[in-house]
């Protein structure tokens, strides 16, 4: 069962996407021992499947949790190439990643599909963190905010009462193009999330709402100290060890 985060913790998320080989697992060690001597934070790190038992190996009885990047709803079946939530755990997961920008795109997944996977990620014991932010397109004509909140009902299975979940609010034209949000941008967007999601269930209240979008060691100490933001999604700086060390060690001292 995944471990929760107090309300004083930040949680930091690295997304390694489909990076890395067993290289990318050598020099962890450092990271790993770094990570285990900090306060007021809790790691993650969501490789590509194929290093995912290897790596919760490497971080058991560690301060980092070890993640999936997505699941499929079912437990079980002809669903070739995919893996189910059961299969993440077994692998030692503690965490997965459900509704990214880059499963919603080029995969197709709307909101439906999503809310699916989540109730089959809670059901294996999985903490979901949950996806959602606004297209460029969406920004520039000011339907930002709705877009999100149709993500969030969409998204969020009703029944997802007394388990851990996060929501991560990642503006699609901030991922991976070395723009993030503003401060303000984010703060907004957080406060919305938070609103909504307070409405939406009674566990919304407490729910950490990290961001996610070009997030590197430099920007992160404004990111952190900006209204609603409990932890970060990152995906470019996560893939080596000391630029993610350095946001999760912005992290336990901000
Ligand atoms: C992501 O893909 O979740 C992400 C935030 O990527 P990046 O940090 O590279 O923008």
């Amino acid at each position: 069962m995944a471990r929760s985060t107090p309300a004083s913790t930040r949680l930091v998320v690295g997304n390694w996407k489909m990076n890395g080989g067993s290289e990318q697992l050598r020099g962890l060690g450092q990271l790993v021992r770094a990570v285990d001597t900090l306060e007021g934070v809790r790691v993650g790190l969501c490789p590509p499947a194929t290093l995912l038992h290897r790596l919760s190996l490497l971080c058991e009885g560690t301060a980092i949790v070890t993640g999936g990047q997505d699941c499929h709803p079912e437990p079980s079946g002809a669903f070739t190439g995919d893996l189910c939530a059961t299969m993440l755990a077994e692998a030692g997961a503690g965490l997965v990643i459900l509704g990214h920008s880059e499963r919603r795109a080029g995969h197709g997944e709307d909101d439906g599909l999503i809310a699916r996977k989540v109730q089959a990620a809670v059901a294996a014991g999985l903490e979901p963190i949950i996806c959602v932010g606004e297209s460029l397109a969406q920004r520039e004509a000011g339907t930002a905010f709705d877009g999100v909140c149709r993500q969030l009902r969409g998204s969020l299975p009703p029944d997802l009462v007394d388990v851990e979940y996060a929501i991560a609010y990642e503006p699609v034209w901030a991922i991976g193009t070395g723009r993030s949000a503003s401060p303000d941008e984010i703060a907004q967007m957080h406060e919305l999330i938070r609103a909504e999601l307070g409405e939406i269930l009674p566990s919304g209240k407490r729910a950490p709402i990290l961001y996610g979008g070009s997030v590197t060691g430099e920007t992160v100490h404004c990111i952190y100290t900006t209204p609603g933001v409990d932890g970060v999604l990152v995906g470019g700086a996560s893939l080596r060890a000391e630029s993610f060390l350095a946001i999760v060690q912005a992290a336990a001292a901000a």
